[in-house]
């Protein structure tokens, strides 16, 4: 590209967002200008000012010292994002916290708190009725009594303590039995709700209760209708699948940033991504055997040591040395990165054990050096860029499947405010409600200065001058 600017007139640049006019007019003229300008500074002089590159251009001529009043984007850490600089995250993750449903990872049922109340509903409304009008109920709580308790001692100690006994134990676990309890099955469960509920109801939700109490959060009932009683189902007060028995913490909002050690995925700490030993550039030519030098650190004077060491140990494998690098078979590539045994027990150690003691020496400047060489960043294994623990990403919002935080992170704007504005949030309380409000107005604001096709997942250091300023 060849410009010619005039000199002593007013020069507008103007363009779409993004397309290089400030690159244009303060990382090249105002850049070559000034750089100019310092360098009829004496050398003494310049050594207290900054340092400036030349700008990348083939030629420049004619610039005359040169004065800015710049916008500034002083953004310059990964963690700062759109969804940061306009704390719309600050809002989803309260909304997440408080307004969000649980998905189990096991099971990908939907994980509810039981209360006494919902559990006497889904009894009720569970019962086959025209097969079995009145159907019998067990209902215990599970105790821990280990193992070294006989069933005679622990079912004297149970009633001793006012209970009914011991329905049964599994393992280290005996349930208590809090009451027994027969109801109408043929009574539909509306009619069983509410004021007006027959006893049965009342003397359920009271069993339970006392069960939630003693159980610590934790109710097993038993179908005894048929006389054997072996049907459990398990009900718990906390969050937690009952089918898949896994527990999940109570959300709190800060699982949700990834700014916070509570949220911060923990392989990569909420960066999302990791610096590794990229094989790619260990062996940048797949035409190489390994005779010829497939493995590039090692052909250096240093590490010739290991170039031997892995034509002995390739020999006595029978691992092909002289054939390229792409037509070695998996096994036989395999071999060459992750080795067999450690140096040390006199085995073949293998390209990754090789850098893992390069990265016990990394504290020399050389070998810093070195590995740099062969680092890259790539996605974080572990929580797939998400930068979340994978805990964060099993809460969701909206209709159907509803959108997990990462998901609502990678929208862009003008569908995720299409999305918060059609998404009801009828069952949520009033401090959801104003969240979404506010989530609202600041997606619509976003949208009408015409940033609609950013996320928030957008690193701010990745933004131009001018949607730097919009947003
Ligand atoms: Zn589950
Ligand atoms: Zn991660």
């Amino acid at each position: 590209m060849n410009i010619d600017i005039p000199l002593n007139r007013f020069t507008v640049i103007t363009g779409v967002s993004g397309s290089g006019k400030s690159s244009l007019a303060f990382d090249t003229l105002y850049s070559e200008g000034q750089r100019l300008y310092v360098e009829t500074f004496s050398a003494y002089t310049r050594q207290f000012l900054d340092r400036m590159d030349k700008p990348a251009v083939d030629r420049i001529e004619g610039i005359p010292p040169a004065v800015a009043i710049d916008q500034t984007n002083p953004v310059r850490t990964s963690r700062s994002t759109v969804g940061t600089m306009t704390e719309i995250n600050d809002h989803l993750k309260l909304l997440f916290a408080r307004g969000a449903r649980l998905v189990c990872s096991g099971c990908g049922k939907l994980v509810r708190r039981d209360t006494p109340d919902s559990v006497a509903d889904a009894l009720f409304a569970r019962q086959p009725q025209a097969r079995r009008p009145v159907v019998r109920l067990v209902v215990t709580f599970p105790v821990d009594v280990g193992d070294k308790v006989t069933d005679a001692d622990l079912e004297e100690l149970v009633r001793g303590q006012g209970f009914r006994g011991v329905h049964s134990r599994v393992g280290a676990t005996a349930y208590i039995i809090q009451d027994r309890i027969a109801i109408d099955g043929a009574v539909p469960a509306k009619a069983n709700a509410g004021s007006g509920a027959p006893p049965a109801r009342e003397r359920l939700v009271e069993a339970l209760e006392h069960a939630f109490d003693s159980g610590h959060g934790r109710v097993a009932v038993w179908d005894a209708t048929d006389g054997k009683s072996t049907e459990r189902s398990l009900f718990s007060s906390d969050l937690h699948c009952a089918d898949c028995d896994i527990h999940y913490r109570d959300p709190v909002a800060n699982l949700f940033s990834f700014n916070s050690p509570l949220g911060a995925c923990e392989r990569c700490r909420g960066f999302g991504r990791v610096i590794d030993i990229d094989y790619g550039l260990v062996i940048p030519d797949g035409t190489k055997t390994l005779l010829g030098g497939a493995v590039k650190p090692w052909q250096s004077k240093s590490y010739d040591e290991c170039q031997r060491d892995l034509l002995s140990f390739a020999r006595k494998r029978g691992i092909r040395v002289d054939e390229s690098w792409s037509d070695l078979r998996p096994d036989e590539r395999e071999w060459v990165l992750e080795g067999e045994g450690e140096w040390e027990d006199g085995h073949w150690y293998g390209v990754r054990r090789f850098f893992d003691w390069l990265e016990g020496r990394s504290y020399k400047m050389h070998i810093r050096v070195l590995l740099s060489r062969y680092r890259a960043y790539r996605e974080c294994p572990a929580c797939g860029g998400a930068r979340l623990k994978p805990e964060a990403l099993q809460w969701r919002i909206g209709p159907g499947d509803g959108m997990t935080i990462r998901d609502v992170m990678e929208q862009p704007l003008d569908s995720l405010a299409e999305f918060f504005a059609t998404a009801s949030f009828r069952d949520a309380d009033d401090a959801v409600r104003s969240v979404v409000v506010e989530i609202r107005r600041r997606l619509g604001y976003l949208n009408e200065v015409g940033l609609g096709y950013l996320n928030l997942d957008r690193q701010s250091r990745t933004l131009s001058g001018g949607e730097v300023q919009r947003v």
